[in-house]
């Protein structure tokens, strides 16, 4: 990963900033971290000139709204994009098994079909569970269970490979680790992935 993008760095109650939500470039694609509470995913992409066509990974971490939200838009917009012969191969929605059922039953009642037909053909869940690992952008990805009393919700940790953001690690321990908690504090209970970690990132309090 080359670059993070901070699309957003408000909780669910701020009003003059967008809610939680970053992206991780690599060359010209995107791995976009939450979406956000609504529509206003699109102007923060727009804004930051990220391509909806240059997306094809999108994490969730969990269910709230600050957080999901924005989902039921990007597959609008992306579906659009399938449809007009606009959008090269694949979506792949990253998270843990039952927020699956959670995000189609939002996105089916909320959206045209024609947009999220391409359900389990060229929009593809990936379901994670605790410690599953994925490559994304060349990159290894550890997602993890962040052992949540409110809500189940997954983090992520992954190793950096670019100079840039190897030479932000103040312990040079060569780890070079990103990891992100979602938006609780730090629990004993996921000290094995988090050990190590040079960038530590999780939701900001930001909330006016
Ligand atoms: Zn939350």
């Amino acid at each position: 990963m080359e670059e993070i993008i901070v699309l957003g760095t408000g909780n669910a109650q701020a009003i003059k900033v967008f809610n939680t939500c970053f992206a991780l470039r690599k060359d010209k694609e995107y791995f976009l971290v939450d979406a956000g509470g609504g529509n206003g995913i699109l102007n923060a992409l727009d804004k930051n000139q990220i391509p909806l066509e240059n997306i094809h990974h999108i994490f969730v971490s969990h269910e709230h709204t600050d957080h999901i939200l924005g989902i039921p838009w990007m597959i609008r917009m992306i579906g659009a994009k399938m449809n007009q012969g606009n959008y090269d191969g694949n979506l792949y929605l990253y998270c843990h098994e039952e927020l699956i059922s959670t995000i189609k039953t939002i996105v089916t009642l909320t959206v045209q079909k024609k947009f999220y037909q391409h359900f389990n053909e060229r929009i593809l869940f990936v379901p994670l569970k605790d410690g599953d690992t994925k490559d994304i952008l060349g990159s290894r990805f550890t997602f993890f269970d962040i052992k949540s009393n409110k809500a189940k919700q997954f983090g992520f940790t992954v190793t950096l490979t670019d100079e840039k953001l190897q030479n932000t690690n103040p312990f040079n321990n060569n780890q070079n680790k990103l990891t992100f908690t979602g938006d609780e504090p730090y629990r004993e209970g996921i000290y094995e992935y988090v050990q190590g970690t040079c960038l530590l990132q999780r939701e900001f309090i930001y909330s006016r």
